[in-house]
Order: structure tokens, then sequence, then C-alpha cells
């Protein structure tokens, strides 16, 4: 790190950072959460990672933006939602979290197809494994 004139330079590698506090499957991601998640979405993501942080169990996003062809909702590509992974945790910690999550957040939660409850967090298995997919109500 470098001192000048115009404040402390350097570079992210050169600096003692005191993450990372989740991951991404596909790294690529990391950059698009910022740009492309609804602004609400990013406010459930960080009580999430608060909350795998708090626990210290992995805090793993393994979907943004795709859509399974079997959903009916279009959360994904909207960029209401994101799904993480729930490998390494216990029953409990799933329980926690998703107790949690309704807790802080759940008012911003999208409102379900089937009985228009309000469900911030559904833990959920189409397919491609069990996982926690979190979502937002779409803004006028
Ligand atoms: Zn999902």
């Amino acid at each position: 790190m470098r001192r000048t004139s115009e404040g402390v330079r350097g570079t992210v590698s050169e600096l003692k950072l005191p993450g990372p506090f989740f991951e991404f499957k596909d790294e690529r991601d990391c950059a698009e959460l910022l740009k492309n998640l609804q602004p609400e979405a990013l406010i459930v993501f960080a009580h999430f990672a608060k909350f795998c942080r708090d626990n210290r169990i992995p805090c793993m996003v393994t979907n943004l933006f795709r859509r399974f062809p079997q959903s009916k909702s279009y959360t994904h590509p909207e960029g209401r939602a994101f799904d993480a992974s729930i490998r390494g945790w216990t029953e409990t910690n799933v329980q926690d979290c998703i107790a949690y999550m309704i807790l802080e957040v759940n008012h911003l939660g999208a409102y379900s197809l089937g009985d228009r409850r309000q469900r911030v967090v559904v833990r959920h298995d189409v397919g491609l494994g069990d996982h926690l997919h979190f979502q937002v109500a779409r803004r006028p």
C-alpha cells in the first residue's frame, strides 16, 4: 500500500482483509450480484451472510439469475432471488437460518404463487439438490 497525495493506494491482494464472508459456485457471479440484484435482494443477502458468519458455516451462492425450466417463478431472471447451498450445514443450522430470515426480513419476501403467502426463503429441491431459495417481492 502506498500513501500518496491523493490518499491510500494499493491492490486488494496487498491488503489484509477480514473475509471472505461468502463465496460463489461461479465466481463471475460476484460482480453480477452487486450490479444486477434488486436492492431488496441484497438486503436479504446481507442478512444471510451475517447468519453464516455468526454461525461459522459455509455461505455459498449457487445461482443468481438462472431459472430452472420446471420453475413457474420468474424471481431469478428478474434479479429478485438467489440460491444458496446447505452443504456442510446441520439440520439445526437450516432451521435456525429459516427462522432468522423470517424474523428479520420476511416483510421483503415474494408472494408464493400457490397460497399467496409472503416467503423470503423456501427450502426445496428442484432437481439439483436440497438448497435454500431466497426471494423478494416485485416492486411497482
Ligand atoms: Zn431459487
